[in-house]
């Protein structure tokens, strides 16, 4: 549920785990569709919700999988992906995170459509800019490499971020972490860090320990998405401590797609108790029905973690931000520094 209680909506935050393609209000869909005469189970919200949504733990991939094939079929043009990161970034505001990063795969979500990669970014830029003067926070930008588009499209990705060194921070290597093995990721990946971009993972969230490991040792990530399940093996907690990586941990995301059991279970604070560099967000706002403040409110309420825990993670998502440094120091003396 979207959490607005003052006790968690008033801490500036930041967040660093958040997909564009499942941040697209259902509102936005219909009108998209409406406009483009594109097909849809339903044209009003409260039904459509019904199909691009989870609302309780995962039972049914094909739902899922039938609701991303709408986001990418509303992804008609660089003007739609300038209105849903603006979109995206007002949610933002409106939770007070001042400090952001989106994340998109653009081989992915410019498919549907056929999109011209350079015309869509210039489409999110014109957004961010314009989020950046009215709610005056600083936005960061990831892509993402999906690993069920493969090699090619991970060699692409890579090559069109370096070209893009200057908007894009870090490259990001997602999606299906149990059917596509690594290997054919390495280099690309290795590419994008030796061209200066930084690197983070999808690893651990529905993999094992194992996998966490694997992937710090091929690829030396600067963090990780999710990485949960490291907590089943104490070296690999050892290894994310000594090697400093960020998790992006996001406890409601898990809990709706199996990663854990129930929510309770979530491993957030033990990874935090064991001094592993951990953060919160919320990875697919809309689809999971979730924000920020939510997230918060689980660490909190359900996991127990005191607040004091929450803002170390929050100062933990802060430091390890890919944002350049003179906008994060700028936010930083303005929204987080304590006023006495
Ligand atoms: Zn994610």
């Amino acid at each position: 549920m979207k959490n607005f209680d003052p006790k968690y909506n008033e801490i500036p935050k930041t967040e660093i785990h958040c997909h564009l393609e499942g941040a697209i209000r259902t509102q936005t869909i219909i009108d998209i569709a409406k406009k483009n005469n594109l097909k849809l189970p339903s044209y009003e919200a409260g039904e459509l919700d019904k199909r691009v949504k989870v609302f309780d733990q995962l039972r049914d991939l094909q739902a899922v999988l039938d609701a991303f094939a709408i986001f990418q079929n509303s992804i008609t043009s660089p003007a739609v992906v300038e209105r849903i990161a603006w979109e995206l970034f007002e949610d933002c505001a409106r939770q007070n995170i001042k400090l952001f990063e989106v994340r998109f795969s653009p081989d992915w979500a410019f498919h549907g459509h056929n999109l011209n990669w350079d015309e869509s970014l210039e489409g999110l830029l014109r957004a961010k800019e314009r989020a950046e003067s009215e709610f005056d926070m600083a936005i960061g930008i990831i892509a993402i490499t999906s690993r069920g588009m493969g090699a090619e499209s991970c060699v692409k990705t890579v090559d069109w971020a370096i070209r893009h060194k200057q908007h894009i921070q870090a490259v990001d290597l997602a999606d299906g972490e149990l059917l596509y093995p690594m290997g054919n990721f390495v280099k690309p990946m290795l590419k994008a860090k030796d061209a200066g971009l930084k690197v983070t993972i999808h690893t651990g969230e529905d993999t094992p320990a194992s996998a966490v490991w694997d992937t710090i040792h091929a690829f030396q990530p600067d963090r990780i998405g999710h990485g949960i399940h490291s907590i089943e093996d104490m070296k690999v907690v050892d290894l994310i401590k000594e090697r400093n990586i960020t998790l992006e941990v996001n406890p409601w995301s898990n809990y709706l797609t199996n990663s854990v059991r129930t929510i309770e279970e979530h491993p957030l604070k033990k990874l935090f108790d064991l001094g592993v560099r951990v953060t919160i967000n919320s990875d697919d706002p809309e689809v999971l029905e979730t924000n920020v403040n939510n997230e918060y409110r689980i660490a909190h309420e359900v996991l127990g973690m005191s607040m004091e825990d929450i803002a170390v993670c929050n100062r933990n998502a802060f430091e390890s931000s890919f944002v350049a440094d003179a906008a994060k120091q700028r936010i930083w003396e303005k929204y987080f520094v304590p006023k006495s």
